[in-house]
């Protein structure tokens, strides 16, 4: 594994790589030791890149440290600028369920790439993309490309807007969308990680027409729709919440989300940019069969190359340019070497791979419930679909509310003790934990090895931070 002490050390001090590198050359006992390279291009990073990541959870400020730098990944494993290998439980950040470097992903973007990077025309491969997304998922009769889920999201509010001619939409607390200036309010993700109720650049008329209401409560969501008649254009929501950790929909809050909108002429936008095509061969909708007006897509469809889609009814998507007056465009849309890595990924994606998605994401639960409950620390292992995670709390949580009253501060001491021993979880207590269908006997070896040390530090942990 190749931790020295002073990893070990680093990892837990919290503070930043240069303060840090400042530490160890004056002092002469660890003076011998070589700094990690990570902590090295950390360092480096950050005199040209804000905060020395390009987004923000990467940047282990939830959790103290620095972040690993990768050099490679290949299967379950991630490699480090180090040499240090890691079980990888972020398979970065939902869109790798076939693992790293999967041969027959990693084969269509070698025979597509000499043919032309870019050509800002259409492709056959694009109406493959599309043809296999709307095959899958039964109510979205028109795709359109893109190239991140920020993007889909935008665009598909613009679209519910511009379709229904009214300005509100209803969001949920704890539900990530995306950096879309009108959805950043109480998001979840690297926004619940960070701490941040929204973010300042975002002016109050951006704001003003979101309604944000707790997840998994439709009294509220029908007491919105009686305060403003007419005027709310769509709901949007994350088919199963992943973003504030994994908090599924309580049974029939979809299907209550899909009468309240049809009820007000309001459209119904399902986010399945992480639920779709990781928890079922059909996303979300595969699980629980409610049919939202409009989808957005991103992370598996693309097989880690950016791209993403939004799509939905006929009539809807229609009024989209050229055909209809809502613009939406894109330079790189549709790019043949993203598009040739999605349809590589969906069209390897069998039943067969989300059967063991599935097993792995119980396998993973089961293990870490069994370590935690070992040392009694209160905690609950939750899981939407195949997307799992721990939080510290004694009951169900099953909104924002209820995730930030956790006990996340046993959550830096849990995250590094796995990280020391080579298993690579989120780093935040907000977060989805991610299974691949890579995951082998060795990596759950590792994590049911990496595991009860991990418990230990979770239980000695205190709100003021690891017990010394
Ligand atoms: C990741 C995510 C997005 C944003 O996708 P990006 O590609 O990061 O812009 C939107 N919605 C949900 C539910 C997500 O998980």
């Amino acid at each position: 594994m190749g931790h020295s002490p002073l990893d070990y050390t680093l990892s837990w001090t919290g503070r930043g790589a240069a303060e840090r590198l400042g530490a160890v050359s004056s002092s002469p006992r660890v003076s011998q030791v070589s700094v990690p390279v990570s902590a090295q291009l950390f360092e480096r990073a950050a005199a040209v890149i804000p905060g020395g990541v390009n987004s923000p959870v990467r940047a282990f400020k939830s959790v103290g440290g620095t972040p690993r730098f990768i050099a490679s990944a290949r299967g379950c494993t991630l490699t480090d600028a180090d040499g240090n290998e890691y079980v990888d439980l972020v398979c970065s950040w939902g869109p790798m369920i076939l693992g790293h470097a999967h041969p027959a992903v990693v084969e269509a973007v070698q025979k597509v790439a000499p043919g032309g990077l870019s050509f800002g025309a259409p492709t056959e491969a694009e109406i493959e993309l599309a043809e296999a997304i709307a095959g899958r998922v039964a109510p979205v009769e028109r795709v359109r490309l893109v190239n991140s889920g920020t993007e889909a999201t935008m665009s598909a509010v613009r679209l519910a807007r511009g379709f229904t001619g009214r300005s509100k939409i209803v969001k949920f607390s704890g539900c990530y969308h995306g950096h879309v200036d009108a959805l950043l309010a109480d998001a979840g993700s690297g926004v619940a990680t960070l701490g941040l109720p929204t973010s300042p650049g975002v002016t109050g008329a951006q704001a003003a027409d979101t309604i944000v209401l707790p997840y998994n409560d439709l009294e509220a969501v029908a007491a919105a729709f009686a305060a403003n008649p007419g005027e709310i254009a769509c709901v949007i929501t994350e088919a199963a919440a992943g973003n504030m950790g994994a908090v599924a929909p309580v049974p029939g809050f979809n299907e209550g989300l899909r009468k309240l909108t049809s009820e007000h002429g309001a459209l119904l936008i399902m986010d399945e940019v992480m639920t779709g095509f990781r928890v079922s061969h059909s996303g979300w909708f595969g699980i629980d069969g409610v049919a939202g007006d409009l989808y957005t897509f991103g992370k598996v469809m693309s097989g880690g190359l950016p791209a993403a889609a939004f799509g939905g009814r006929a009539d809807i998507m229609n009024h989209l340019a050229p055909m209809g007056p809502v613009y939406q465009a894109g330079t790189l849309s549709g790019n043949p070497v993203a598009v040739a890595a999605g349809l590589a990924t969906l069209r390897a994606a069998d039943e067969q791979v989300y059967a063991t998605l599935n097993k792995n994401a119980e396998r993973l639960g089961g293990l870490m419930t069994d370590a935690l409950s070992a040392e009694g620390v209160p905690h609950r292992v939750q899981f939407a679909g195949n997307m799992v995670s721990v939080f510290f709390a004694e009951n169900p949580v099953t909104d924002y509310a209820a995730a930030k009253a956790s006990e996340t501060w046993r959550f830096p001491a849990f995250f590094h003790a796995l990280l020391d021993a080579g298993v690579y979880a989120p780093p935040s207590a907000f977060e989805a934990w991610f299974v691949s269908a890579a995951l082998d006997e060795n990596a759950f070896d590792r994590i049911a090895a990496a595991l009860p040390a991990a418990a230990r530090a979770a239980a000695a942990a205190t709100p003021e931070g690891p017990a010394a």
